[in-house]
């Protein structure tokens, strides 16, 4: 039985918009499903600046893709879309609204690094929330949030919560603090991005876009070779975080 005390989800994945989690991380978080862990997604936006596609639509297709993934449970805040911002107090109130109420044990920014400024925020505003949903004398609103039906109840809410560790997904030119291997989840992850076919497919009635030129999946398909050859295997996705393991003995990892 788990209480306010306890964790809540093993690892929660925070990004600006919808397909942002799989884009970064799909292959991890399918990973982790298959190993019995408890992954849960946390949306900032509902993504209505997007070139294609409602935000129902847009939702729908997360859903899809959470199944895909085997996420535990997914969730999606209302902030403006263009407009993350880690300076502003009702969004760094939601968020730790949100870290409290699944109390995750780690938490990564999935924000593939590119110029959009919510990818630019996003790190920023959840390391403040991180350390805002420590402190127990702060209630901030939770705000308005939509969950998906298809995942776990949520726990009760913390009082305060501290996570363990705060890691986002490493920058192409980046050093990477670790990387998944993530072959046997790759099919999944790809599974996964065609579901959110309003956004990487190209149609009559859409508009072109950077993400739905083919170019746009081979390269995150080139991404995952590269760090996939980094780390001896077919296809990788790299984390950074300013941690550093505390051991009592030879790790027994695989180091290269
Ligand atoms: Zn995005």
């Amino acid at each position: 039985m788990s209480d306010e005390r306890t964790p809540g989800c093993d690892l929660l994945v925070i990004s600006p918009h919808t397909d942002d989690l799989e884009i970064g991380l799909g292959g991890t978080v399918a990973l982790l499903a298959d190993k019995g862990r408890s992954v849960w997604g946390l949306d900032l936006t509902r993504g209505e600046l997007g070139s294609n596609a409602t935000v129902q639509e847009r939702w729908r297709e997360a859903a899809a893709a959470s199944t895909v993934l085997g996420l535990a449970g997914r969730l999606q805040l209302e902030f403006p879309d263009g407009f993350v911002d880690s300076r502003d107090r009702s969004q760094v109130g939601q968020v730790a609204a949100v870290l409290r109420r699944l109390r995750p044990r780690r938490v990564v920014t999935a924000p593939d690094p590119v110029r959009h400024p919510d990818h630019v925020e996003t790190p920023a505003l959840v390391r403040r929330a991180c350390f805002m949903a420590r402190l127990r004398a702060w209630r901030p609103d939770p705000g308005p949030c939509l969950v998906w039906d298809g995942g776990q109840d949520l726990g009760a809410a913390a009082e305060a919560w501290e996570i363990e560790t705060l890691l986002q997904v490493c920058p192409d030119q980046g050093a990477p603090s670790l990387i998944f291997d993530i072959g046997p989840a790759w099919e999944r992850k790809v599974q996964a991005l065609a579901c959110y076919a309003s956004q990487f497919k190209r149609g009559q009635d859409r508009r072109d876009t950077a993400i739905n030129d083919p170019a746009f999946l081979e390269r995150i398909t080139r991404r995952a070779r590269v760090w996939g050859r980094r780390a001896g295997v077919a296809y990788g996705e790299a984390l950074q975080t300013e941690a550093v393991p505390v051991v009592d003995d030879l790790p027994p990892e695989k180091w290269l």
